[in-house]
């Protein structure tokens, strides 16, 4: 059995005629940059996530640098966020010349853990961004309520989770500013780059929207410095057309991440764990295996793919050694990051090629 990591051919399949349809109306028109398939988006990512503003912009990564810039980070600021989490999240901090001041994951989320918060914080904090990782939340309330105590803004980092819920309310709407990507392999994936902001601030959305065309205000007339970080109305037009059937994506995503969950009850691995109230769009299924490379091998061997989502936290990327930390600062991310590693999963991942994984898994 020949078995995808994700498979985005099986859903351009199921969307084809409509997708098709729309992007040649785009050709047509020619409007390229701008216009009604990118208005027409950004209204219905506010309807679904319930945020006031939704602002399509050119990735995830960038989304993240124009919060931090609508904020006016830059040099002599911190910014506290997870030293497990792709490099993008401290990527855009260490860009505009602020510092990333880590803090260690909770072991059951793999989120920052709100408990260990409030000792990072300094008259130089600014912002925190959590990331919820995999597809599930972080914990936004109790990081809201500490921000809060302090004055520092909350990003929330849902490059993976659009979709999930937290308490009832959908992540993109649980802090100031909001960030998701529609990289292809995301949950609600574009084909090519694209990304998104959210908040309900007027201002910050005003500024966000100015500052991803160059910091104009009218054309040619320059309020801020910005950058080239606009959403182009051919990907605006394939992710509506897939913003609307997203509910049932995520419904059946539910349903495999959970079968996963059931089928490898009795296995020697620990999988994820969601905490009541919150549903995950499981972004990816990621488990823990204590021989993690002899695991891989031996999947790969049977033809099941896997990746590892990180091996490496930042806090040991030569990137960023200057941050000045050491192995053994962040403890549970490193061990997490020793022993995780991603299975199959999409939409479309059928029961049998699922239960092929589980028997592989188990054998
Ligand atoms: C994918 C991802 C990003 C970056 O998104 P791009 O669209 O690839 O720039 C940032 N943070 C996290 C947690 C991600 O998974």
């Amino acid at each position: 059995m020949k078995i995808n990591f994700i498979d985005l051919q099986a859903q351009y399949k199921k969307y084809e005629k409509e997708i098709n349809s729309e992007v040649l109306e785009v050709f047509a028109s020619a409007q390229f940059i701008g216009g009604e398939k990118l208005n027409s988006l950004e209204k219905n990512l506010a309807v679904y996530t319930g945020a006031k503003h939704a602002i399509g912009c050119s990735s995830g990564t960038d989304a993240l640098l124009l919060a931090l810039m609508a904020l006016d980070i830059g040099v002599g600021d911190e910014v506290i966020t997870t030293p497990f989490t792709f490099i993008a999240t401290a990527e855009v901090v260490a860009l505009l010349g602020a510092k990333s001041v880590f803090v260690d994951i909770d072991e059951e989320s793999y989120n920052i853990d709100p408990s260990k918060i409030e000792a990072a914080i300094t008259k130089k904090t600014k912002a925190i961004i959590p990331v919820s990782l995999y597809g599930q939340c972080a914990d936004m309330e109790a990081i809201n309520s500490i921000a809060k105590k302090y004055s520092i803004t909350v990003i929330e980092d849902a490059c993976q989770s659009f979709g999930a819920t937290y308490r009832g309310k959908k992540s993109c709407n649980l802090s100031t500013i909001s960030c998701t990507s529609f990289f292809p392999s995301k949950p609600l994936g574009a084909y090519g780059d694209g990304g998104a902001i959210f908040t309900d601030n007027d201002e910050l959305s005003a500024k966000m929207r100015m500052l991803l065309n160059h910091g104009q205000n009218e054309r040619y007339k320059h309020k801020y410095i910005g950058i080239n970080g606009r959403l182009d109305a051919v990907q605006a037009a394939i992710l509506n057309v897939k913003l609307k059937h997203f509910e049932e994506e995520v419904r059946l995503r539910d349903e495999i991440g959970s079968r996963y969950s059931d089928l490898l009850e009795d296995a020697d691995v620990i999988t994820p764990k969601i905490a009541d109230g919150n549903t995950s769009v499981y972004a990816q299924y990621s488990i823990r295996v204590k021989d993690r490379e002899a695991m891989v091998e031996k999947l790969s061997k049977l033809g099941v793919p896997t990746a590892v989502h990180y091996p490496l936290p930042l806090h040991m990327q030569e990137a960023f050694k200057d941050l000045g930390y050491s192995v053994g600062d962040f403890p549970i991310s490193e061990i997490v990051s020793k022993e995780i590693m991603s299975l199959p999963m999409s939409a479309y991942l059928s029961e049998a090629e699922q239960d092929f994984v589980v028997q592989a898994i188990k054998g």
